[in-house]
């Protein structure tokens, strides 16, 4: 496969799922608030692929958002990029995703799985969660405006349902989306500093989000 993993003789990994389009400082302050408190060797940033079905939600190339993910994560030496996602054809599940790290690591690696407050009452409905929760810890992390009771009730509800393996974590609160970039980008407003220079520069030079129909025709 077409995957450097310079984490393969990592002894804990934690990894940082998403769509990263675009990738902003959000992600990144989070990956590394969740590498320094679980002491993990390395964070992997893994880019959701591209839904299989027509879904209403249209997702920037693939290609954009991992090198964007790439240029974004350079300056640190503990951070890196899976292709696992983006690489797969078809609609992709989490514990394929992790089945697959894990072929690539060490047998004792211990993973960490960084999830938005937002997904994490999700877990559940996922497919083979249950395994899934057995192969990995899951890292719940706030970000603005989401309800703490709401979370701290679904965090409950999965540790007496499976193994207490999942983690509350609080990050700096940075009121940054990746949809509110776009939708800046789209209308000329600044997006400098929500997000790192190289992809502020990266989304000027492919002239990413200005309109609907865009970047479909760019990797013809
Ligand atoms: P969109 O606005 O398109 O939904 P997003 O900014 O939420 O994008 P995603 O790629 O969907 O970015 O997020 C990946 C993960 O990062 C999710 O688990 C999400 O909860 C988390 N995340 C996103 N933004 C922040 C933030 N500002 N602070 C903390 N976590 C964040
Ligand atoms: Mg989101």
């Amino acid at each position: 496969r077409n995957e450097i993993a310079n984490f393969r003789d990592c002894k804990s990994i934690a990894i940082m799922g998403g769509t990263f389009d675009p990738i902003h400082h959000g992600h990144l302050v989070t990956a590394e608030a969740v590498r320094y408190r679980f002491k993990v060797d390395k964070v992997v940033f893994m880019p959701a692929g591209q839904p299989a079905h027509k879904t209403n939600k249209k997702v920037t190339h693939n290609e954009h958002r991992y090198l964007m993910t790439v240029l974004a994560t350079m300056r640190n030496e503990n951070f890196e990029v899976s292709r696992i996602e983006i690489d797969r054809a078809g609609v992709t599940y989490t514990i394929d995703t992790i089945e697959e790290l894990k072929r690539m690591c060490r047998p004792d690696v211990r993973l960490y799985f960084i999830t938005g407050a937002d997904a994490i009452h999700q877990i559940m409905t996922w497919k083979e969660s249950e395994r899934l929760l057995g192969m990995c810890d899951f890292v719940a992390v706030t970000r603005p405006g989401y309800d703490k009771s709401k979370l701290f009730q679904d965090i409950g509800e999965i540790r007496e349902k499976f193994s207490s393996r999942v983690h509350y974590m609080e990050v700096p609160a940075l009121a940054i989306s990746s949809s509110d970039i776009r939708e800046r980008a789209k209308r000329g407003a600044p997006i400098k500093y929500l997000l790192p220079q190289e992809v502020e520069d990266y989304i000027h030079k492919f002239g990413l989000y200005q309109d609907d129909a865009e970047d479909e025709v760019k990797f013809m």
